[in-house]
């Protein structure tokens, strides 16, 4: 059934009674953008900017940086590019960014805590980011990773205006930001879920730790639950301007289709996800309708375990079989 569906896919997604969710790409460059693009996204909900430079051991040049995040923002003409800045250390050294060994990279200087120290790379993105917007009429949002707190959140959004960047967020990626989402929300414009970060800290989980991945399992209720309440926070803030907000995710649970249906049930608005996983997501999701995703999406919140949670969702979907 989903099979059919997929020749069907317009780019777009509407529940089956007719509510839209916004479904975007994640990318890491401009190839990938130019796949997106023809797999039929309309914009990106994660560009992973540091995937660009990854071999650098400089810091990129302004004209460099200008000609990378040009080339993926043209491919959404008309659309939304949700841009995220350097996301260096642990996993990702940046050797332009991060200095030394630490003991606990996971728990150490990475995302933006490394702009604290030196905030000089991240203000040259960011202008670099607001000339490529320049002339475009692509919507550029900007949003920082591993952001912790109220104030860091703050100091980003200070950042992004000073560089004359109108629409800034932050991922969520550490529980302490799940738990104080209302106030995010309350700083910047939006926020944006990183389930595959925000599981690893919930979890306690090394998330390439091969040992660990029952635990590093985005269906884990407990990390529902923090997803729940960040959802939750969304309403609260959005009150009743539907523009305002935004909750998405864009971690991996995104593009698992039936844990997709689950996340929009949960107050989701938005899922960014790998393109190829795009038509799939939007065709699961035209099979149900609001009030059968939130149905599904408290069983699976109050369930005993992962297990029971993704068998819960999956044996609701039938389009899936
Ligand atoms: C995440 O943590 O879920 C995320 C989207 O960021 P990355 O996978 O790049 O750490
Ligand atoms: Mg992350």
């Amino acid at each position: 059934l989903v099979s059919r569906r997929l020749a069907r896919f317009s780019g777009a997604a509407t529940l089956a009674d007719g509510r839209p969710v916004t479904l975007l790409a994640n990318v890491g460059g401009p190839e990938d953008a130019a796949a997106a693009a023809r797999l039929g996204a309309r914009g990106v909900g994660l560009f992973r900017t540091e995937f660009c430079f990854l071999g650098n051991t400089e810091e990129p040049t302004f004209d460099e940086q200008l000609r990378a995040y040009r080339e993926v923002l043209a491919q959404f003409p008309g659309g939304t590019a949700v841009v995220r800045t350097l996301d260096a250390g642990s996993d990702k050294p940046l050797p332009f960014v991060t200095t030394g060994r630490e003991a606990n990279p996971a728990l150490g200087v990475r995302g933006f805590r490394t702009a604290e120290r030196d905030p000089g790379v991240l203000r040259r993105q960011l202008h670099a980011l607001a000339a490529a917007a320049a002339g475009t009429d692509t919507q550029l949002k900007v949003m920082a990773p591993m952001v912790t707190t109220v104030a860091e959140a703050a100091g980003f959004r200070e950042l992004c205006a000073e560089a004359g960047i109108t629409t800034s967020g932050v991922m969520i990626e550490v529980p302490a930001a799940a738990l104080d989402a209302e106030a995010l929300l309350r700083t910047v414009d939006f926020v944006s879920i990183g389930t595959n970060d925000l599981t690893q800290y919930t979890m306690a989980a090394d998330r390439e730790h091969g040992a660990l991945s029952a635990f590093h399992d985005p269906w884990q209720p407990a990390v529902l639950r923090l997803v729940r309440h960040v959802a939750e926070a969304g309403g609260t803030v959005r009150g009743d301007d539907p523009t305002g907000a935004g909750v998405g995710v864009c971690g991996e649970a995104a593009a698992d289709p039936a844990l997709a249906v689950v996340l929009v049930g949960l107050g989701v608005t938005s899922l960014s996800m790998t393109a190829r996983a795009l038509p799939t997501v939007a065709a699961v999701l035209a099979s149900v309708t609001e009030a059968e995703a939130a149905r599904l999406a408290r069983a699976c919140v109050g369930a005993p375990d992962a297990q029971t949670a993704r068998a819960t969702a999956r044996d609701a979907l039938p389009v899936l079989t």
